[in-house]
């Protein structure tokens, strides 16, 4: 090969890149367009063809050729990556939205769930919480419902403040406003002999009376259900001490505080014990041998006002402790001299051992007080 057969022109240069890109053009149309066989004739392929050659001698319209078609099939792969990208980033922010809408979903469908139905830990803590409520009002209620000395039913009929009846006393104030009202009180009981005979007679004649119970005689076999009878036929009950041991509450015959009121916590609590009722109490204490009868007992009146408790003396007595040892009639004698002129009486008796001939006596003076007129209390 010469080098006259090797020049080449620019301006066949020019043609042969022009007619190469129309070249690839139509195979490019061909690629994406349906066959046009009118488009393309015989004559135009036989000049592609003849331009091809001429080119295709030449290394550089062949270096030149391929940069160009490489160019624009990169060019064109490129934009199909990037429609690709484009619809990939698409799809990935539509799961991403709808992972977010699901989550949002979740959250309330959780806390509605929660609401409507709270977890076994959440009943728990609220039937605690109940409970505790519970527990509270019954504590209220059972403090409400304590018994003071006397079951409720009678004490709405019987029973009478001791507090006032307390001031009458000590004010000797006998006229009682012109009301008629007699206190039988009985003391050191109960007794497994004489306290069931007593309460039989204060039945029969349906009458109350006022019981100063020791806690040595709960002691007894037997004693407290006796109490329990007292209480549930309506009787009062008042606290007379545990030991009724007088050198002990009042020793040289002077009140000792200590001994005192721990004796009377002691003998209330026997008295819960035989009652079987932690919620009763009683406000009404005799002292043993009267309080009148010892030195010193300021302390006592204090400590009663403070705590609404009343001690209760008499007025008024039978005798049946007092010598020489009285049968029936000087009993009954010697309380209806007792009573004389008094509207308000507080008669003291006794229901312990021994004392028969009280029993003997009780229905006659219960019959004496009715026939003048008395109503028969309880203090509570
Ligand atoms: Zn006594």
């Amino acid at each position: 090969m010469d080098n006259d057969d090797r020049i080449v022109t620019q301006e066949d240069i020019n043609n042969s890149k022009n007619k190469k890109v129309d070249s690839e053009d139509i195979e490019l149309t061909r690629e994406f367009e349906p066959l046009d066989n009118n488009a393309i004739t015989e004559e135009s392929i036989s000049d592609d063809e003849i331009v091809l050659d001429q080119a295709k001698e030449s290394n550089i319209i062949d270096e030149d050729m391929n940069s160009i078609r490489n160019t624009d099939i990169y060019a064109k792969h490129n934009r199909i990556q990037k429609l690709k990208d484009k619809k990939k980033n698409k799809t990935k922010k539509t799961i991403l939205f709808i992972i977010i809408l699901l989550s949002i979903l979740l959250c309330v469908g959780i806390f509605v769930a929660y609401k409507l139905n709270p977890s076994s830990a959440d009943i728990n803590a609220d039937n605690k919480t109940n409970l505790e409520f519970e527990k509270m009002l019954d504590e209220k209620n059972n403090k409400n419902k304590a018994v003071i000395g006397q079951k409720e039913d009678a004490k709405k009929i019987y029973g009478v403040d001791a507090a006032k009846v307390w001031n009458s006393l000590n004010t000797y104030d006998i006229d009682n406003n012109g009301k008629k009202e007699v206190f039988l009180t009985f003391d050191d009981g109960p007794s497994t002999t004489n306290t069931p005979k007593v309460l039989k007679i204060l039945n029969d004649n349906n009458v109350k009376g006022t019981f100063f119970v020791t806690g040595k005689a709960q002691t007894i076999d037997g004693a407290p259900q006796i109490l329990r009878q007292l209480y549930d036929n309506g009787m009062a009950i008042g606290n007379h001490s545990y030991s009724h041991d007088y050198t002990f509450l009042y020793p040289k015959r002077i009140y000792n505080e200590k001994n005192f009121l721990s004796d009377i916590k002691k003998n209330e609590k026997k008295i819960q014990e035989s009652l079987g009722m932690p919620n009763f109490t009683t406000r009404v204490i005799r002292c043993p041998g009267g309080q009148m009868s010892w030195q010193k007992t300021e302390p006592l009146n204090n400590y009663f006002i403070a705590n609404d408790m009343v001690s209760m003396d008499w007025n008024s007595l039978n005798g049946d402790a007092e010598p020489p040892k009285k049968d029936a009639k000087a009993l009954y004698d010697f309380a209806v001299k007792e009573s004389k002129g008094k509207n308000l009486i507080v008669l003291l008796m006794h229901d312990t051992y021994g004392k028969e001939e009280t029993v003997k006596y009780l229905d006659n003076i219960i019959k004496y007080y009715k026939s003048q007129g008395y109503e028969f209390k309880t203090l509570v």
